[in-house]
């Protein structure tokens, strides 16, 4: 609508100004340069993906952590499951750009809070892992309900029972702060969970109709 206006008004002067032209292409320039402006200004990609992993290694998490919770999670369901198939999985979550900004913001506020710089009262519900504070479940568990319902209910579980790495965020004697980062780790290992199960469900369908097409293939043959 802003663009039609600025281009019928562009033509009135035309219409009746000789000069026109080159108000026009000044007009033209000037919005280029805006555009250009703001395009300088976007976060590459490639800058939030490096910068959440980075967060995650420099708070002493490893995918390998990650991907050990997820491995947990699964194997009971595939007991040829290989470390592997997690480890790729909690990659394909770290992919994500919701997740990657998740990352920034949780851990940003847990390092903040480590260090005091947060106003309070919010230093002191960060600092302590309030338990009525929720906003921490409630960033990581936003980034959960793309990956479906068994990300939805891994998400609870792990919440609660505090597997692997996650019970040595969960414990305070460190002196860390990681109110944000435990519920992160949940996520991104409900995700990679649940985005395993979903994998492995259509490798396993794709197989079986391969088997039986094989089958039906060889019956052909030797009738033939
Ligand atoms: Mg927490």
């Amino acid at each position: 609508m802003a663009v039609a206006g600025i281009l019928g008004m562009l033509r009135k002067l035309l219409e009746i100004s000789p000069r026109c032209g080159t108000i026009e292409a000044h007009v033209f320039t000037y919005l280029w340069k805006g555009m250009y402006q703001t395009m300088k200004k976007q976060v590459h990609s490639r800058e939030v993906k490096n910068a959440a992993r980075q967060r995650l290694i420099e708070r002493g998490v490893s995918v390998q952590d990650i991907a050990e919770i997820v491995y947990l999670m699964q194997s009971p369901y595939h007991p040829d499951l290989q470390m592997q198939q997690c480890i790729d999985s909690v990659e394909a979550v770290l992919e994500k750009r919701e997740i990657q900004h998740a990352i920034l913001v949780g851990v940003e506020l847990d390092v903040l809070a480590e260090k005091g710089l947060l106003s309070e009262p919010l230093q002191s519900l960060v600092a302590s892992d309030e338990g009525l504070f929720g906003c921490d479940e409630t960033l990581a568990l936003g980034s959960v309900f793309g990956y479906g319902s068994i990300a939805v209910t891994t998400f609870g579980h792990l919440d609660k029972q505090k597997v692997g790495v996650i019970k040595r965020l969960d414990t305070k004697s460190s002196g860390k702060v990681h109110t944000f980062l435990d519920d992160l780790v949940c996520s991104i290992a409900a995700n990679a969970s649940s985005r395993m199960a979903h994998r492995l469900r259509d490798e396993e369908e794709a197989l079986a109709e391969h088997m039986k097409q094989a089958a039906e293939d060889d019956s052909a043959e030797q009738a033939g």
